[in-house]
């Protein structure tokens, strides 16, 4: 057998502990609040449908043919308005970068501006895979604390001062992957002061902000930058489909054409006739009144989760209440070992996902997260009076 020798960028232990985690949940007697997926029955397939066949009728050629690394213009132009009008966050044409997914963005933003040994300070716990890109290329990271409003800003100018050397600011300001949680306005305000005081990079992360069913939307961390330090990433991944990897970065235009070129030794571009296709799609359809369908649904899912958690749920168990999103956050007081807790669930047919890959420093025990966009009402009912069983047990013992 050939031992390969890999890069360093190669996860040394090469264990996939999260895959290994939804692989179980996959079993189909057990309820998964483990996944991280869209509602599938709110897909507009039909009109989609209508779409792709318009672009082939009128655009054919142009959809198979080789594209701009940018991306579609129309489709750019429709982002600067979109951040616009949704964000306060104004822009050129060159401001904008369409990517193949937000997931790219990520990894075009780590290559661009991550060395081997430079500082990225997250949110404390974060979205894992963007702790899997970062640390591809080297980053050491230093965790910022977080509360309901989101990360702290009092912890975050401690942690810039601890660490000048720090490059980059990783944050999932709405309805964050995984706790569910938003960032208040003062903060998000005084988040673009210290990265301009401090000269460190924000990346402002947005896939979940439109999915709002209460409360009043807050604008981006962008909106407030005047010194081109934030960087803005959105995607179609919750409001149109994930399977078309559209998402795009708005930025000053020296970075987006740093971004441009290292896209384009990745992939020469994102794919064209998925671009088309969302072009005339958005052309012809309401986004908004779609979006409103999918908030209203994952509203009621989240609303039934809740209720489950309160009847079933043992005493002094801590959970977030977001306001938008798919994604609330449970933290089980006197469980030392959530991988276990996980094991105890599975027992009792129901699943989620531990909280330990979240954090890029120590976890906290007994965290984990639940998913509530992806299952059904009567799921949700059953799988939260199950987990809360699973629970009780697992606390009494
Ligand atoms: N960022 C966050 C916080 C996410 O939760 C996800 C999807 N799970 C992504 C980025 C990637 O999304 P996509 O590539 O589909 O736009």
């Amino acid at each position: 057998m050939t031992k390969f020798n890999f890069s360093k960028r190669v996860p040394a232990d090469g264990t996939d502990a999260v895959g290994a985690i939804l692989k179980a949940a996959a079993d189909p007697k057990i309820i998964s609040f483990a996944g991280g997926l869209p509602a599938p029955e709110l897909f507009p397939v039909k009109e989609m449908k209508e779409a792709v066949d318009r672009v082939f009728d009128e655009h054919g050629q142009e959809a198979m043919q080789y594209g701009a690394a940018k991306g579609v213009t129309a489709l750019r132009e429709w982002v600067l308005q979109h951040v616009k009008e949704k964000e306060n966050v104004t822009g050129q044409l060159e401001n904008v970068l369409m990517t193949t997914g937000s997931e790219q963005a990520l990894d075009l933003v780590g290559k661009a501006f991550v060395n081997p040994g430079d500082t990225v300070l997250v949110e404390q716990p974060t979205y894992l895979c963007a702790l899997d890109v970062f640390k591809s290329y080297g980053a050491n990271f230093v965790g910022v604390e977080m509360d309901e409003q989101g990360m702290k800003m009092d912890a975050l100018e401690e942690a810039l001062k601890a660490h000048p050397e720090a490059k980059l600011v990783y944050t999932v300001p709405n309805f964050q992957n995984p706790t569910g949680r938003t960032m208040a306005l003062e903060r998000r305000e005084k988040m673009a002061e210290l990265a301009a005081k401090y000269d460190v990079y924000v990346l402002e992360d947005n896939p979940y902000g439109e999915i709002r069913f209460k409360g009043q939307h807050v604008p981006a961390v962008k909106s407030f930058d005047k010194t081109g330090h934030v960087f803005y990433m959105g995607t179609f991944s919750k409001t149109l489909a994930p399977g078309f990897r559209l998402g795009w970065v708005v930025a000053d235009e020296d970075v987006v054409s740093k971004l441009t070129v290292l896209k384009q030794s990745a992939d020469l571009h994102s794919d064209n006739l998925a671009q088309y296709a969302v072009v005339e799609f958005l052309n012809q359809n309401d986004l908004d009144a779609h979006v409103k369908q999918i908030s209203d649904l994952y509203g009621k899912r989240k609303a039934l989760m809740t209720e489950g958690l309160q009847k079933y749920f043992p005493e002094g168990v801590k959970y977030t209440d977001p306001e938008g999103g798919m994604f609330l956050w449970v933290e089980v007081p006197g469980v030392d070992d959530t991988v276990e807790l996980f094991k105890k669930c599975l027992e009792h047919n129901v699943a989620f996902v531990p909280g330990d890959p979240f954090y890029a420093g120590k976890p906290q025990p007994g965290a984990f997260r639940l998913n509530y966009s992806n299952a059904k009402e009567d799921q949700i009912k059953a799988g939260m009076k199950q987990l809360g069983e699973a629970l009780q047990e697992a606390v009494n013992n």
